[in-house]
């Protein structure tokens, strides 16, 4: 448990425990709400990481061999823990994230439906079985685990994501070795002390923390089967890429820069409500956040910039303490610096500062990583702040003549996250559904993530590899199939041998 007082030395989690890290190497973990210093995560050594993968290899048989029913209720027991310690929970994520409490409620949640998937394990590794494909011979189909299994989650959802990348991985059979965001570390050991509670066999659930060399273990190592990425596009391109080669199965999500076209017709009311949260909530720190609103017509521009510049002169930002506040910190303070270039960089370029987040009045009195919500408007693709994911609360307006111009934006951006339209005309939407080149698309929904039963993941360089974050399809991810032939000879039957390949027609 962190707290605000103390700066807590953090451990690994191997073996069920908690254990100190032997590299001398320190990363510092900051309250971005206070910008003090909580607690500092240990930088694990390549023989850290090799000792862990080892542990997470002997657990493994065990493990895959105890039934299914049985691993599943260990994840429920897990599940009713988290949902006892919510409040503990919260707290951990808003101090080492900066997240308002709501949002904290809201990601646990999420994350929860990744655990309640992992709960319909036995549903979802039922295989096939043919009778008598031919010579009496019975055919079917069985799902097993891969062996040891890694994960490698961003800062931006402390719990949600690791949850999305490893519930369905342990209740499928695997090991799992987690490495989470040095920057928030606290929430990963905590799910780990919720997993040995839990009754998780030692070794089947690893916490490792580092940086990039902890990460090339992973990537590198024999033992390791399979990567489950989450982060920045520049470092998923790295992990695909690095992972595949050494002969790894990899899914690595990147960044987004998602859209909100807003049709003639639609309510610009209902927009900007919308907009609001989904743009700058988390102080716009969400891969899924909305970071370019496009306008179709001139006066759906004029009359939209209007209503957004009044509400959002109204936002409120500050520590997740005040609970009036609306969003709150960035996670460091070289986010916080980044974040004021790229917005300054944009106004050489000829953007028109439509409100300027960059001095928030509670910056004065505080360390904190503030900034208020700056809107920007007459953005054109090729500016820097429109190519590049901005993951702070800089938000951008394009505008633009059509929709069929708006979708040609879209679809020729790198980034394919999500994106999402406003109108109340069907054949608009439908086109829009049907041409938007994009991984995840909203009609009328501000942030169209997939509830936890339905796949996620991007298109185009927010994803690399076949896989998903969560969703049905990661049963295929983190198993492989093994598809077995059997035949039983009654007494006396007769034998033959055949040369011919086998055609199975009798
Ligand atoms: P990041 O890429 O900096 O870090 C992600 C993880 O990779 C961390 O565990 C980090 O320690 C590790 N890492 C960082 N640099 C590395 C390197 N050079 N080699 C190997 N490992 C490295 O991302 P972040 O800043 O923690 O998170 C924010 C990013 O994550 C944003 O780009 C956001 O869009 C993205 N994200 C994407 C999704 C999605 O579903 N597509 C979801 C959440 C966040």
């Amino acid at each position: 448990m962190v707290t605000n007082t103390e700066v807590k030395e953090l451990g690994h989690f191997i073996n069920n425990e908690i254990v100190a890290g032997l590299s001398g190497h320190f990363s510092d973990v900051f309250n971005p709400s206070s910008g003090a210093v909580i607690a500092r995560v240990p930088i694990a050594t390549k023989e850290e990481v090799q000792g862990a993968i080892a542990t997470a290899k002997s657990a493994f048989p065990a493990w895959r061999a105890l039934s299914v029913g049985k691993r599943v209720e260990i994840v429920m027991k897990f599940r009713q823990l988290m949902t006892a310690r919510m409040d503990t929970l919260i707290d951990i994520i808003c101090i080492e994230s900066g997240k308002t409490i709501e949002d904290a409620k809201g990601e646990i949640t999420r994350g929860l439906e990744s655990v309640d998937l992992a709960i319909n394990a036995p549903h979802l590794l039922k295989g096939d079985y043919s009778v008598n494909v031919g010579g009496d011979i019975n055919a079917y189909s069985a799902k097993v685990p891969l062996g040891v299994v890694a994960a490698i989650s961003p800062f931006n959802f402390p719990v949600m994501v690791p949850l999305a990348i490893t519930s369905l991985a342990v209740a499928v059979g695997n090991s799992v070795i987690l490495k989470p965001s040095e920057r928030v570390p606290c929430s990963a050991l905590f799910l780990s002390e919720l997993w040995k509670e839990a009754g998780l066999p030692d070794g089947v659930w690893t916490v490792i923390n580092g940086d990039k060399d902890a990460v090339n273990e992973l990537l590198e190592n024999p033992a390791v089967e399979a990567i489950s990425f989450v982060g920045s596009t520049a470092v998923a391109d790295y992990i695909y890429t690095t992972g595949s080669k050494y002969g790894k199965r990899v899914t690595a999500l990147g960044g987004g820069k998602n859209n909100m076209i807003v049709m003639p017709d639609a309510d610009l009311e209902q927009v900007a409500n919308a907009f609001l949260g989904a743009a700058y909530g988390a102080a716009s720190q969400r891969c899924m956040a909305i970071s370019t609103i496009i306008p179709v017509g001139e006066e759906t521009a004029n009359n939209l910039v209007k209503v957004l510049a009044d509400k959002i002169s109204k936002l409120k930002v500050g520590p997740y303490t005040d609970s009036d506040v609306d969003f709150g910190p960035v996670i460091t303070k070289q986010s916080k610096d980044a974040i004021i270039g790229y917005i300054d960089r944009s106004l050489e370029e000829g953007a028109t500062l439509v409100c300027d987040g960059r001095h928030p009045d509670i910056a004065e009195n505080s360390n904190g990583f503030y900034l208020g919500p700056t809107l920007l408007d007459n953005i054109k693709p090729g500016m820097e702040i429109y190519e590049q994911e901005v993951f702070g609360p800089a938000r951008n307006v394009v505008r633009v003549d059509s929709l069929e111009e708006a979708i040609d934006l879209v679809n020729a951006h790198e980034l394919g996250n999500g994106v999402t339209i406003f109108t109340n005309n069907g054949a608009a939407a439908r086109k829009f559904t049907t041409e938007i080149d994009v991984g995840m698309v909203g009609v009328n929904v501000p942030i169209p993530i997939p509830v936890g039963y339905y796949n996620f993941a991007g298109w185009k360089r927010s994803r690399f590899g076949e896989g998903h974050m969560f969703g049905p399809d990661q049963v295929r991810f983190f198993t492989k199939t093994k598809t077995i032939s059997e035949k039983w000879f009654e007494e006396n039957s007769e034998s033959v041998s055949t040369f011919a390949f086998p055609s199975n027609n009798d």
